[in-house]
């Protein structure tokens, strides 16, 4: 029989307990930076030094970090549905946990890509992506991450995954950024809905149904419920 489809879109409060920080919930400074001075091609144009050395630092707190009991629970969804990881996080976290199909909307911060080419991405060895280090056909190198006012180039795959989706798991994201926060009005009308934050403003939707706690302790109870379900 065909198994179930979960889709699981994750934002930042997934890893936070990770020790990697979130934005939102300081006043919209990641890691004390704004982040248009940060996280925009124009940033990069003005000052690309400083966005490479903030994406450094990102990276070495990303290769300092774990998988969190949320990252590790989704995993054993797999044994009874058919699930895709759609996160916006720029972490390794899912992939570390053992997750088997992850979607990265925003990019992923181990990787670099060609200032001139984004389509020629490549792993980066350790934590630093230098000044000078170029692509195959002679650009700088930059962080393969979607900054603001940039193409989202993986949205339309995972619009695709959510029309299929039996129940969607929302966890740790302010619903802020599009077109990752547009996903949850492309699942089917008949979809469960579930979402996973300690402070979410989205009680409104009383389609959706909210687990108000932090990521390492709902999501591991949600998993075990569907998990055990006999209906499916
Ligand atoms: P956000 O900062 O806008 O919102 C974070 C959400 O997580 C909030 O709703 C908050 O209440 C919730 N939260 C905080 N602690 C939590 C916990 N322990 N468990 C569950 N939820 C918790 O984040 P966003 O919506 O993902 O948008 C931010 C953008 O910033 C993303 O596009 C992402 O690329 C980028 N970002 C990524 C990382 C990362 O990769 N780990 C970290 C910071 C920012």
């Amino acid at each position: 029989m065909k198994k179930k489809r979960i889709v699981v879109l994750t934002g930042a409060g997934i890893s936070a307990e990770s020790g990697l920080q979130t934005f939102r919930d300081a006043d919209g400074l990641w890691e004390g930076h704004n982040v248009y001075d940060v996280a925009t091609p124009e940033a990069w144009h003005r000052d690309p030094v400083m966005v490479q050395e903030f994406y450094n630092m990102r990276r070495r707190s990303v290769l300092a970090a774990n998988p969190n009991e949320a990252h590790k629970a989704l995993v054993q969804l797999e044994d009874k549905y058919e699930v895709f990881i759609v996160t916006q996080n720029i972490d390794d976290l899912h992939e570390r946990a053992g997750s088997g199909q992850v979607i990265h909307l925003h990019g992923i911060i181990t990787k670099s890509q060609s200032e001139r080419y984004p389509h020629l991405t490549y792993d980066i060895d350790g934590p630093d992506l230098k000044m000078g280090e170029l692509c195959e056909k002679g650009h700088q190198l930059r962080p393969h991450v979607v900054w603001f006012g940039e193409p989202v180039p993986m949205i339309e795959k995972a619009v695709e995954i959510c029309q299929e989706a039996d129940i969607l798991i929302i966890i740790g994201t302010s619903l802020q950024v599009y077109p990752a926060a547009g996903l949850i009005d492309t699942v089917p009308p008949t979809a469960e809905i579930y979402l996973v934050d300690p402070k979410t403003t989205v009680h409104h939707f009383n389609k959706i149904n909210v687990v108000q706690e932090k990521a390492v302790l709902g999501v591991p109870r949600l998993v075990r419920e569907l998990v055990e379900r006999t209906d499916t």
